[in-house]
């Protein structure tokens, strides 16, 4: 008998029918003798309905307030399949994260999972039931309830596999496991094994939605054996695991995009011994993450710099940096927003000269200039404008030795989004 988790994404529980698919996916891991955990999402689009809603009575709303109201598209996820399954004769009983013991830090949005008091799930499997948890939510120890960001149901799953010492975590979702790059871009990417967590963590940070990068921390961390595969059929899906075999010759293994980016330059400013940090400090203590940061060379004791951050946070950046002009002096800020991150990412990449050079060359071939680059030991990332995007993607791909014959097959709705 194995303990599982079984997580199901928003587009696998999309509509009646699809619960109906997933509730007996569940029940015949169970009665194959398993005792079996299943976290959830909220169906199809239901967040971004939720949110949407939200702006048109408030173009800010509270935190708290938008985690509140979030929570609900999970609730009823767990509900309607907890009920589904009673219906096909089998027991199950569903719990909010709260209720399944997850405690979270005090942060409304993207909130870390802090314990997890599993006692309950236990007691519930104890007495036969499938347990069904809401998938991307918590409690803080003040009773406050809060989300783990966008896409966290991901998350919830790991770290209760890892709270339960789950045998594995099985996340199902809309395509057949983890592609070298989004299949729904480049149709002829190529569907991989095995990655190591390593690279799925940055594929992740980098954009790769198929996995929310905590999850691939968590799953990192406690070493738990994850599984990606699709709730539309069989096939084997991709295990992430701490080393995978690497294919011969492969020295770039995937490649991955972040839509969400913008840029802001503060120019001028006063070239003194502290600068960097009293921005960057500020920008922290204000819940803002920067990415990559360029410093140009210093004029008349000026210089400039420029930063990438999310395109959501670009706005409240500014307020910030122009609320300390009067200790850091600036001559102005400016922001830029349609831009894109493309990264390729790969564990041969250290020991292999010219891969960055290569990136380059393909992107700069199709005539789009690079505005940033960062790199890592198995990574490099460039900025550009977001208009020729997917031919850079296709390009690389091609470019870097990727492609294959066959065309995939996206299990999921190809209009959600
Ligand atoms: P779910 O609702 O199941 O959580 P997501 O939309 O969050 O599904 O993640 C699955 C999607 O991730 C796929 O439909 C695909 O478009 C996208 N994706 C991006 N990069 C990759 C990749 N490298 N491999 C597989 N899917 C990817
Ligand atoms: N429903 C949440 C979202 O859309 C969490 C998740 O799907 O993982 O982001
Ligand atoms: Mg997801």
């Amino acid at each position: 008998m194995s303990l599982i988790v079984m997580k199901f994404g928003g587009s696998s529980v999309g509509s009646t029918e699809r619960m109906q698919r997933v509730a007996k996916r569940i029940i015949k891991t169970k009665e194959a003798g398993n005792r079996v955990v299943v976290v959830v999402s909220a169906m199809g689009d239901t967040t971004d309905d939720l949110i949407d809603q939200s702006k048109q009575l408030n173009p800010n709303p509270p935190a708290r307030e938008m985690d509140m109201l979030l929570t609900t598209g999970e609730q009823i996820s767990v509900a309607l399949l907890s009920m589904t399954i009673h219906q096909l004769g089998s027991q199950a009983v569903s719990y909010t994260g709260w209720q399944a013991g997850i405690v979270t830090e005090a942060v409304h949005a993207k909130a870390r999972i802090s314990d997890i008091k599993p006692n309950r799930i236990f007691n519930s499997l104890d007495e036969g039931n499938i347990v069904i948890v809401a998938g991307f939510q918590g409690m803080t120890e003040e009773g406050e309830i809060t989300t783990l960001g966008r896409g966290g149901s991901d998350t919830t799953a790991v770290a209760l596999a890892a709270a339960i010492n789950a045998d594995v975590c099985e996340i199902f979702t809309d395509v057949d496991g983890v592609y070298s790059t989004d299949p729904r871009v480049v149709k002829c990417a190529r569907k991989l094994d095995s990655i190591s967590y390593d690279e799925m963590l940055e594929l992740a940070h980098l954009g790769a939605a198929v996995l929310h990068p905590r999850a691939v921390e968590y799953a990192k961390h406690n070493n738990v054996k994850l599984v990606v595969r699709s709730s539309f059929n069989e096939n084997e899906g991709t295990t992430v695991k701490e080393e995978a075999v690497m294919e011969q010759g492969v020295v770039v293994s995937g490649i991955a995009f972040d839509k969400n980016v913008a840029r802001i330059s503060i120019l001028g400013v006063e070239d003194v011994p502290g600068v960097l940090a009293k921005v960057f400090g500020e920008l922290a203590d204000n819940g803002i993450d920067v990415d990559i940061i360029v410093q140009s060379g210093v004029q008349e004791g000026k210089a400039d710099f420029s930063f990438t951050l999310s395109s959501s946070d670009s706005d409240r950046a500014i307020q910030v940096i122009e609320g300390i002009r009067s200790e850091v002096p600036f001559r102005e800020t400016t922001s830029e927003t349609n831009l894109v991150k493309v990264s390729i990412v790969g564990a041969g990449m250290v020991s292999n000269p010219g891969v960055a050079a290569k990136m380059f060359e393909a992107i700069s071939k199709l005539g789009v200039s690079i505005k940033m680059v960062s790199t890592s030991e198995i990574k490099c990332s460039c900025v550009i404008a977001a208009d020729l995007l997917n031919d850079v993607v296709r390009s690389l791909h091609t470019a870097y030795g990727l492609d294959t014959a066959e065309q995939v097959f996206v299990g999921g709705p190809q209009d959600r989004r």
